[in-house]
């Protein structure tokens, strides 16, 4: 293996853990502890991402050696790894939690490429840390090779994500009660090495300033500007930690844009999971819109508030953000550009989400959101696959522009032909509306094939591949994976990537239920 370039800043430069034991405990006055990965059984890559790696300096034959696979199975370290947890805190289901940190996550070290590009290595299920509470550190196949497609996916769909290098089987299993519903089961365990510029999250924040910890967290603050926004550069510190709140405010409200755009919903945008950066980032209870409905979430723990369905998340995002300007607020004197800086927030998701709207119908811009936001309503009423119905729209010419073209990509036929002269109004209206732009079929579609994903990891996919993955099969997974790997094109033998939900899998617990359980 090439000599690789670890420059672990963050346990350099912030306040570490002075308690060297890996037992459970409240850590004050720190933000990280220095622990090991648990080594694991008989682990085995059962994927990697070839892109991915070698951006980070590992050729194929790096990825096929023993060390590579010691490094991220949490059996060993490569040369300038030195592992910790991160320290944080959170909101979860907007309540104040306390301390949380990388229960489960372990970061290996800071890589610096040859771009001088920082990737932060983080294993996520590779054992029990100061922050475990009461679970056991580790991850289940499930979850774990969710984590590692959505990731990739994402990344492909143009939306911002942690990335995932590695899925490792750790060759033990892990016991877990998949629906909290009194019958915990051994399945298998994993292990994804996750990586990003930084994991600092709204919660790494909160904590500190939730216990009086001003001095930490203003070094906190000092540090991630300096390592993860080095382009913020005034010269006075309430200036640029104003500029630092702004950028956030801007990156997550773009953010919430692209979930807004491709369909995806978090399940759980508690503020431990809201990335500094904002990056998608925390697969779990995820799922993506099928028959829309702004009111859906995956999460069955969530399935009675519906705080984090798919609609509201944007509106969460705010919510998120103003717990961010809360905790740094005692930093600042005059907190007044705080307010402006959500109000920011506001205007650009706004303008961010009319931007892709537009480009969702294949115009050049939108004055203002009725025409869209008048055919989200009949989507749901019709039934219409959210994925589908847009690359539809976009394949037919516009005096093809029926109801009843429409029917093969609706949950209920009835629905929509029910809804059908509603549809047609709104179809003509549409059809008049490209006119005006003088656009060409063959524009227009180019536009949308930009906006509009045709193959999203739908969570029956990825069950397919967890089904076969657990009996042993890879080539799904892969299969999945390399579909996955260009979304926006046509791929003749894929079809079965992009049609409807099948009825199976309609309440199959890991397609249509999901828990935090992973
Ligand atoms: P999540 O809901 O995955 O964002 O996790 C919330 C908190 O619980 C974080 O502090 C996690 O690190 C922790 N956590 C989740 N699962 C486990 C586990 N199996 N072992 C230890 N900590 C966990
Ligand atoms: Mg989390």
């Amino acid at each position: 293996m090439t000599k690789l370039n670890f420059d672990n800043r963050l346990i350099a430069e912030l306040p570490g853990d002075p308690d060297p034991r890996n037992r459970v405990r409240q850590v004050h006055g720190a933000a990280w502890s220095a622990v090991q990965p648990t080594p694991v059984a008989a682990p085995r890559l059962l994927a990697h991402a070839p892109a991915l790696a070698a951006r980070l300096g590992f050729d194929e034959s790096a990825v096929a050696s023993q060390s590579f696979l010691d490094a991220f199975s949490g059996n060993g370290l490569l040369p300038g790894m030195q592992p910790f947890a991160n320290n944080y805190g959170g909101h979860q289901f907007g309540h104040w939690a306390g301390q949380l940190g990388d229960g489960r996550a372990i970061s290996l070290g800071e890589l610096v490429n040859e771009h001088g590009e920082r990737w932060e290595l983080q294993l996520k299920g590779a054992g029990p840390t100061p922050y475990s509470r009461s679970a056991d550190g580790r991850a289940v196949l499930r979850s774990s090779l969710r984590e590692f497609i959505c990731s990739e996916a994402m990344h492909r769909l143009g939306v911002p994500t942690t990335r995932a290098l590695t899925l490792v089987g750790s060759g033990e299993e892990v016991v877990r009660d998949i629906l909290y519903s009194g019958d915990p089961r051994p399945e298998p365990g994993a292990i994804v090495c996750r990586v990003a510029p930084s994991f600092l999250r709204f919660g790494s924040f909160e904590l500190p300033a939730s216990r009086g910890e001003t001095e930490l967290l203003a070094q906190m603050v000092r540090f991630c500007i300096a390592r993860d926004f080095p382009e913020l550069t005034a010269s006075e510190p309430a200036v640029q930690m104003v500029q630092w709140f702004n950028t956030i405010c801007e990156r997550t409200a773009t953010l919430m844009a692209h979930w807004m755009r491709v369909g995806f919903v978090h399940g759980v945008m508690n503020t431990d999971n809201m990335s500094i950066l904002g990056l998608t980032i925390d697969y779990g209870p995820y799922g993506w819109v099928e028959d829309y409905d702004p009111a859906w979430t995956p999460n069955t723990t969530d399935a009675e508030g519906r705080r984090y369905c798919f609609g509201r998340q944007p509106q969460i995002a705010h919510w998120n953000l103003s717990c961010l300007a809360g905790a740094i607020a005692p930093l600042l004197e005059d907190h007044e550009p705080l307010r402006d800086g959500l109000q920011r927030y506001a205007e650009r998701f706004n303008a961010e989400y009319l931007r892709m709207s537009a480009g969702k119908l294949g115009l050049g811009n939108l004055e203002d959101i009725s025409l869209y936001s008048t055919l989200l309503s009949l989507l749901q009423r019709t039934e219409l696959d959210f994925t589908l119905f847009f690359r539809r729209l976009g394949a037919l010419a516009i005096d093809e522009l029926r109801a009843e073209r429409f029917a093969e990509i609706s949950y209920s036929e009835l629905s929509l032909m029910r809804h059908a002269d509603e549809f047609n109004r709104w179809l003509a209206d549409y059809g008049q509306r490209i006119a005006t732009e003088g656009m060409t079929d063959g524009e227009r579609r180019q536009r949308m094939g930009e906006f509009n994903p045709l193959y999203v990891p739908r969570n029956w996919l990825a069950q397919q591949a967890i089904d076969a993955a657990e009996r042993g099969d890879l080539q799904p997974l892969h299969d999945l994976v390399a579909v996955l790997d260009d979304p926006y094109s046509e791929q003749p033998e894929s079809q079965g990537y992009a049609a409807l939900r099948p009825e199976w899998a309609r309440h199959r617990p890991g397609c249509s239920m999901l828990s935090c359980s992973s």
